[in-house]
């Protein structure tokens, strides 16, 4: 047995980072201000989108999103349980209506045909989730989707590629740099748009609702008797966050790359224990994974999966649940009366995934331990 404690995660935080947030607290400017922009800069280029907002959340983004959209009550806005349910409470904080769509059962991404089914003329909103880092099929979901707007949460997918081109191409599109994703902040997000309408209400809204920022008044000439255009946020990224996050974004292909071969090492060394499922790769499309996530599921009646969680750690291995789907967690139940059964793919995924250990600063050999300890947990389950 391992004597140190595996995480789950781990942020890859390197020298070069930690001088960049140094750099930003000796500059005297520490909220939104010049970081910001280089980091929206890079990450709409990547995304080959005209503008990005950068924000505290991708929570955060999807609040403003909801308002700028002008979505409220009556509305629907269509979403996979199977994700973190930040983005389900935004859409029933603004008033709308979250409408929840099955998975796939092998892949857990949201399908253009399960989305074209769901589509009422109250359908505001479509948000694919772009799962553990693999691409939603986001050209049958455009053709599905038509008019309606569609905002994919690539909270998983910095790096992700869909048929050649990134995700966030020719869509709106909302990263997370939260602490456990592959590039992190602590705690971050952005929006990437090709509207530049939208973007400015975001930017405005992400600011109390005025028409420029602290950085715009003090640096840019511009007016300090800016007023409130309409009620707004406070959702606007520090630069100190933004300089840890631009710092590891300007190397995501080595977190990724990394990432990417301990993937396939599990991948190969699971092959040999069919009782711990791997999630497949989408079919149909060329992609590439950013892998920020190695999700199994736990498909055996000798062993559940919070029992297989809790062994893990008694072997020194830590583990993630992502995710609770969203629609069977109390509120949601209570206030929409949803039931089990309602969504076959998401509650069998729901009640067997496990996350495992993966982070760029992990060897090989954390892999094998892994390994060995799935190993001795099955062994001693019962028959
Ligand atoms: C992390 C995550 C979010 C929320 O991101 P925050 O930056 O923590 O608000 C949204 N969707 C998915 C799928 C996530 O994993």
């Amino acid at each position: 047995m391992r004597s140190e404690f595996l995480p789950f995660t781990k942020p890859a935080v390197t020298e070069e980072d930690i001088a960049a947030v140094n750099a930003v607290l000796r500059s005297g400017w520490l909220t939104n201000g010049p970081v910001n922009a280089e980091f929206e800069a890079a990450v709409a280029a990547l995304s080959n989108c005209k503008g990005a907002v950068a924000v505290a959340s991708a929570t955060g983004a999807m609040h403003i999103l909801l308002q700028a959209l002008g979505i409220g009550p009556g509305d629907e806005v269509i979403t996979p349980s199977m994700t973190w349910v930040s983005i389900a409470n935004m859409i029933v904080l603004s008033g709308a209506t979250p409408v929840f769509v099955d998975v796939n059962k092998e892949t857990l991404l949201v399908e253009p045909e399960t989305i074209r089914k769901a589509i009422t003329p109250r359908t505001k909103l479509i948000v694919p989730v772009h799962f553990a880092g693999a691409p939603c099929d986001m050209d049958g979901i455009r053709a599905v989707a038509g008019n309606i707007p569609v905002v994919e949460d690539a909270a998983h997918a910095v790096g992700t590629f869909y048929k050649g081109r990134h995700v966030g191409t020719g869509n709106h599109a909302i990263y997370s740099f939260h602490a456990i994703k592959n590039v992190t902040c602590g705690e971050g997000g952005m929006f990437v748009s090709d509207d530049p309408e939208l973007c400015d209400k975001i930017r405005r809204w992400k600011f109390h609702g005025i028409g420029m920022d602290a950085f715009d008044r003090q640096n840019r000439g511009r007016s300090p008797q800016a007023e409130v255009l309409s009620p707004g946020f406070k959702y606007n990224l520090t630069d100190i966050c933004a300089a840890l996050g631009y710092s590891q974004f300007k190397r995501w292909q080595k977190i990724n790359a990394r990432r990417t071969e301990l993937a396939m090492l599990y991948r190969e060394k699971l092959a040999a224990v069919p009782e711990i499922r791997p999630l497949a790769d989408p079919a149909g499309y060329d992609f590439t994974h950013a892998w920020h996530l190695f999700v199994v599921r736990v498909d055996t009646p000798r062993i559940d999966r919070n029992t297989f969680m809790a062994k893990l750690k008694e072997q020194n291995i830590g583990t993630g649940l992502h995710f609770r789907c969203a629609h069977l967690q109390k509120f949601y139940r209570e206030h929409f009366g949803f039931q089990e059964g309602v969504l076959p793919n998401t509650e069998y995924n729901s009640d067997r995934i496990c996350s495992l250990p993966l982070f760029p600063d992990m060897l090989d050999s954390d892999v094998d331990d892994v390994i060995c300890a799935i190993k001795t947990v099955l062994a001693g389950a019962g028959k």
